[in-house]
């Protein structure tokens, strides 16, 4: 008997023909665009004269370049933003694929939304031109970032050329320490095997830690396995994806929703199974971390020191250290403690959603923004803001001096127009610390949402084991 693991079985369940050379025709159930990336492909199906194969299976968001500042419309405020969202809303009209524009109910983020709406389900094939699909391998789908031209060969045919990627799984064994997050976990994990310490596989997280995480905390797990090297990141199907889904817009209904339960009771990595590699990690050492360099790699446990680059023996490794330290302008061996702030931003795909804000929200209670510090809160979904705003969460984060703003992905992307202020310090709840990612030469610091909070509140980074001993009794 062949013994298989998830990535295997969900790759077996698509293979239309054997390419040759590793290479296979996969069937691609579901593709999802946003504005920035779907409207060239849209517009390359139209000039090469091809049709969607299945428009019911196309679905569009508007997300990176519309603006997130109250009463938004078509204007952006990056140049030739507004002619993106216009084509975008022509072709996706013409095209006849589900769309969710401007103004829609459930408009959002892609990676939130296609949840949402139950629209990535187990054991289905998705793609997206964007590189943090893999965010929906959480509800055990085979779930990637394509090439606008790949996409434009997937709606065409709903199939693509896929080499397979080599299979690595990551088990957080045991139980994690209070005040530890999604977020933490994957950052100590890249920190430990580098930005590319996953290159070439798909990655499956698994263990105590990761079965004890909300759906939300899974798909911030997931989220990063792009920045990890990973081709994907997934997590197998159980009772919490099942509770999730049920009832949404797109999950199966009747006795399809019956037949799909027996289906995806099958969806997980047999016991026997042999990955190509495995990583073992004890969930109770990892401690709140945050990013000192340019790469999601390139990061550390709050409370410790960055690196002295004179000390990494990898001459590559040592390099980029040298170069992250002098853009960031932080000095070897610095407590990143120490570093006040000039930006606060929660929101993205990686956590932007109602537990994301919950949490930040319990820390900023009746507390204010420091002087001189930036916060901005952008919810990852319509859905979510208004979910947000009827528990009133946006009077906390409004009063505590956070902008309230619109669902998209704003700051976490500076060319979609929004930006922090030249050279700013910014404590973000995103997924990627490159050079100007947030803004003209902006310094991004990676973290929780609660280490967002709580770095807002006080005017420099700080955890919120800060906070309690500032406060003195230990309230959070
Ligand atoms: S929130 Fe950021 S990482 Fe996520 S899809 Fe938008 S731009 Fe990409």
């Amino acid at each position: 008997m062949v013994h298989l693991t998830l990535f295997e079985k969900l790759w077996n369940a698509h293979v239309v023909a054997d390419l040759g050379e590793g290479a296979a025709l996969l069937y691609i159930d579901r593709i999802f665009l946003h504005e920035r990336t779907g409207s060239i492909a849209l517009k390359g199906l139209v000039e090469k004269k091809r049709v969607i194969r299945h428009p019911e299976s196309v679905f569009c968001t508007i997300d990176h370049i519309v603006d997130t500042l109250p009463g938004r419309t078509d204007d952006t405020l990056v140049e030739g933003g507004k002619a993106f969202i216009q084509t975008t809303r022509a072709s996706a009209r013409a095209a006849g694929i589900t769309f969710y524009d401007i103004g829609d109910a459930r408009q959002g983020i892609v990676h939130v939304i296609s949840p949402e709406q139950a629209i990535v389900l187990p054991g289905l094939t998705l793609v997206c031109p964007d590189s943090h699909t893999c965010t929906q391998g959480a509800f055990g789908a085979l779930a990637w970032g394509v090439g606008s031209t790949e996409v434009e060969h997937a709606m065409s045919t709903n199939t693509l050329r896929v080499k397979k990627p080599k299979t690595m799984g990551v088990s957080f064994n045991g139980t994690l320490m209070a005040g530890v997050t999604a977020k933490d976990m994957i950052l100590h994990l890249i920190a430990a095997y580098t930005a590319a310490g996953a290159s070439g596989y798909a990655v499956e997280f698994y263990g105590d830690a990761v079965a004890d995480l909300t759906m939300e905390a899974r798909m911030t797990l997931c989220n990063m396995a792009v920045e990890f090297g990973a081709f994907t990141g997934i997590i197998a199907p159980d009772d919490k994806v099942i509770d999730y889904i049920k009832g949404r817009p797109y999950a199966p209904k009747g006795e399809n929703w019956q037949r799909a339960l027996e289906y995806w009771q099958n969806l997980k990595s047999d016991k026997k199974a042999l990955f190509d590699k495995k990583i073992t990690i004890e969930a109770s050492a990892i401690k709140p971390m945050i990013t000192w360099g340019t790469n999601p790699g390139q990061a550390i446990a709050i409370d410790g020191q960055v690196p002295f680059p004179a000390q990494i023996r990898d001459d590559h490794q040592r390099a980029a250290a040298e170069k992250a330290l002098a853009y960031m302008d932080i000095a070897p061996g610095t407590y990143l403690t120490e570093l006040t702030i000039g930006g606060a931003f929660i929101g993205s795909c990686t956590n932007s959603r109602l537990p994301d804000l919950r949490k930040a929200g319990k820390i900023l209670k009746g507390r204010k923004v420091a002087k001189g510090v930036r916060a901005i809160c952008v919810p990852g979904s319509s859905q979510i803001k208004r979910q947000a705003e009827a528990e009133g969460l946006d009077k906390i984060f409004i009063e505590a001096g956070f902008e309230w703003r619109e669902s998209g992905c704003s700051m976490c992307f500076y060319a979609g127009g929004e930006s922090f202020g030249f050279e700013e310090r910014v404590v973000t709840s995103t997924n990627r610390n490159f050079e100007s990612r947030q803004g003209p030469r902006t310094r991004s610091h990676l973290a929780s949402p609660e280490t967002v909070a709580v770095s807002a509140i006080m005017g420099r980074i700080a955890s919120l084991s800060d906070l309690n001993e500032e406060v003195g009794n230990g309230t959070l």
